[in-house]
C-alpha cells in the first residue's frame, strides 16, 4: 500500500547517460523534474559499471568527424577543463573515444544535475506502474521511506532495460538469452609498468589468450578481450570478462552473472601476472559496482531503427541526434561482430525511435531505443544515448506545451530547439 503521493512536471527514471541528460535537459526548460536512480551515482553503465571510455562522438576511419554537440559536449568540455580526460585513438575499430575518469564524471553530471535544477533521489527503485486509458497516472517508487506515488506529466524510460514502458503495456522486444549481447564485469588494476605491457601488442594479446585456453592452463571465455591506459598513473581498466546468455531483466539470472563475472575477473588477473609482461607486480583494484549490460528490453517504438539504416547512413526527417558508430556485436562466442556504416559515415536516429506505442505520455531514450538487435549494437553508445536523453527532455517540455501526443507534436519546432542548443543534427556546419 503507497503511503506518499509526490507530485512534478517530469519524471525521469534511471540516471545513466540518458536519464542524467534528459533529467537537465528538461530541468534546463524550467520544469519540475525528480530524477530516480537505484544506485548511489549518477551515469549507471558510463560510472556504476566502471566503464571509462565514450565512444559516438566521432565518426572512425581516417577522418574524424564529431557527431555529437549540446549537452553531452558540455560535459566532455568539464571533463577536459578538469584534466580528467584524454583522446582515445581508434585502437579496436570504435573511433576516437574520450576516456575520462569515472569519479570525475559522477561529480560533473551531480553538478550539471543540481545546477539545473533536477530533484534527484538516489537508492531509488521503479517499481510499478499506474495506466488509466492509455496514460500513466503514477509511478511507485520504493526507498528507505518505504513507496511512494510520483505523479508526473511526463515520464522518461531511461532506465536502459525499458522497466516502465514494459510495465506500463508498451510493446518491446527481448531477444532469447543467448541472442542478447554479453555481460561484463569491467575491472581496474593497479600498479602495471604500462610502457612494458604496450610492447605486447593487441594481436599478440589475443594470441596469448587463445594459447592459454588451448594449454589449459586458464579457462577465458572471451579471446579478444583488451585492456587500456586510464588517466591515472599505472592505472589500466580492462574489457575482458564476459558473461553470455543471460537475461539481465531477471534478478536470479542477474545475480548469478555477477557472482561469474567476479570469478572471470580472477582468472583474467591471474592470466594477465603470469602471462603478459609489465603486469608481474601489477593488483586488482576493484570490479565494477555492478556488471555491465549491454542489451535487455528494446521498446517495438513508433520506428524501428534497423541494422539496414545503420549500414546505409539512413536520414530522417525526424533527426534527433547522429551517430557513425559501427555495429558492435558482443554476442555469446569467443569473439565481436563488427560492421561499419557506409556512405557519408553517419546515419540520423529518428525521433519516433524514442516514441513507445500504447502509452501517451512516455518517452524512452537510451539503450532501450526502438531498435533491431543489430542496430541497436550501435546506437547504444554513450554518446548517442546522452543525445537521445536531451532531445527527450526538450520533447517533454514541448509536450507539456503543445498538449499532443509525442507523435504529433510540431518536429520541425523541437528540431530548432535541438539546434539552439547546439545539437548536431546533420553536419557540423549546421
Ligand atoms: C561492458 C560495457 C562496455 C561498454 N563500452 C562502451 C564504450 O567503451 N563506449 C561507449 O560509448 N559505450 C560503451 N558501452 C555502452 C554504453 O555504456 C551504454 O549503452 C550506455 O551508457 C547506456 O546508457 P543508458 O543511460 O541508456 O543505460 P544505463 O547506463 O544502463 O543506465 C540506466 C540507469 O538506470 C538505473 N535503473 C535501472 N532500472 C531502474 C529502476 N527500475 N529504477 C531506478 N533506476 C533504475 C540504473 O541503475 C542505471 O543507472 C558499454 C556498455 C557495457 C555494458
Amino acid at each position: 500500500m503507497t503511503t506518499n503521493i509526490m507530485e512534478t512536471d517530469v519524471l525521469v527514471i534511471g540516471g545513466g547517460a540518458a536519464g542524467t541528460i534528459a533529467a537537465i535537459s528538461a530541468a534546463k526548460r524550467g520544469l519540475d523534474v525528480v530524477l530516480i536512480e537505484s544506485q548511489g551515482c549518477l551515469g549507471g553503465s558510463r560510472t556504476a559499471t566502471g566503464v571509462d571510455t565514450f565512444y559516438g562522438f566521432y565518426t572512425p576511419g581516417e577522418k574524424k568527424q564529431r557527431l555529437v554537440g549540446g549537452i553531452p559536449w558540455e560535459v566532455v568540455t568539464k571533463l577536459y577543463e578538469e584534466g580528467a580526460c584524454f583522446e582515445r585513438p581508434n585502437t579496436y575499430g570504435a573511433g576516437t573515444g574520450i576516456t575520462y575518469d569515472v569519479e570525475k564524471l559522477k561529480v560533473i553530471y551531480e553538478e550539471m544535475a543540481i545546477h539545473a535544477g533536477v530533484k534527484l533521489l538516489y537508492h531509488t527503485y521503479a517499481c510499478q506502474v499506474d495506466v488509466q486509458e492509455g496514460n500513466i497516472v503514477g509511478v511507485v517508487i520504493a526507498n528507505k521511506s518505504g513507496l511512494t506515488q510520483i505523479k508526473a506529466k511526463c515520464y522518461i524510460d531511461t532506465s536502459g532495460d525499458g522497466d516502465i514502458a514494459a510495465r506500463s503495456g508498451a510493446p518491446f522486444e527481448k531477444l532469447k538469452e543467448n541472442e542478447l549481447q554479453s555481460l561484463t564485469t569491467i575491472f581496474n588494476m593497479g600498479n602495471v609498468n604500462v610502457e612494458e605491457a604496450k610492447k605486447t601488442s593487441h594481436a599478440e594479446l589475443v594470441n596469448k589468450m587463445k594459447e592459454g585456453n588451448r594449454s589449459g592452463n586458464y579457462t577465458l571465455p572471451r579471446e579478444d578481450g583488451s585492456w587500456h591506459v586510464t588517466p591515472n598513473l599505472g592505472v589500466i581498466q580492462t574489457n575482458m570478462v564476459r558473461v553470455p546468455s543471460v537475461d539481465a531483466t531477471d534478478p536470479f539470472a542477474l545475480t548469478l552473472a555477477e557472482i561469474e563475472g567476479r570469478k572471470q575477473t580472477q582468472e583474467y588477473v591471474r592470466f594477465l601476472k603470469n602471462e603478459v609482461s609489465g603486469f608481474e607486480h601489477s593488483f586488482l583494484i576493484s570490479t565494477s559496482q555492478y556488471i555491465g549490460v549491454r542489451e535487455t528490453r528494446r521498446i517495438l517504438g513508433e520506428y524501428i531503427l534497423t541494422e539496414e539504416d545503420v549500414i546505409h547512413a539512413a536520414k530522417f526527417h525526424d533527426a534527433i541526434a547522429c551517430c557513425g558508430a559501427p555495429v558492435e556485436d558482443h554476442t555469446s562466442g569467443v569473439g565481436t561482430r563488427w560492421a561499419y556504416v557506409q556512405g557519408d559515415g553517419f546515419y540520423h536516429i529518428p525521433f519516433r525511435t524514442l516514441i513507445p506505442k500504447k502509452v501517451n505520455n512516455l518517452l524512452v531514450a537510451g539503450r532501450c531505443l526502438s531498435a533491431t538487435h543489430g542496430a541497436h549494437a550501435s546506437a547504444r553508445n554513450s554518446a548517442q544515448c546522452m543525445a537521445m536523453g536531451q532531445a527527450a527532455g526538450v520533447a517533454a517540455d514541448h509536450f507539456i506545451q503543445e498538449g499532443k501526443p509525442f507523435s504529433e507534436l510540431d518536429f520541425p519546432k523541437l528540431k530548432d530547439a535541438l539546434l539552439a542548443q547546439d545539437v548536431i543534427l546533420g553536419c557540423l556546419e549546421e
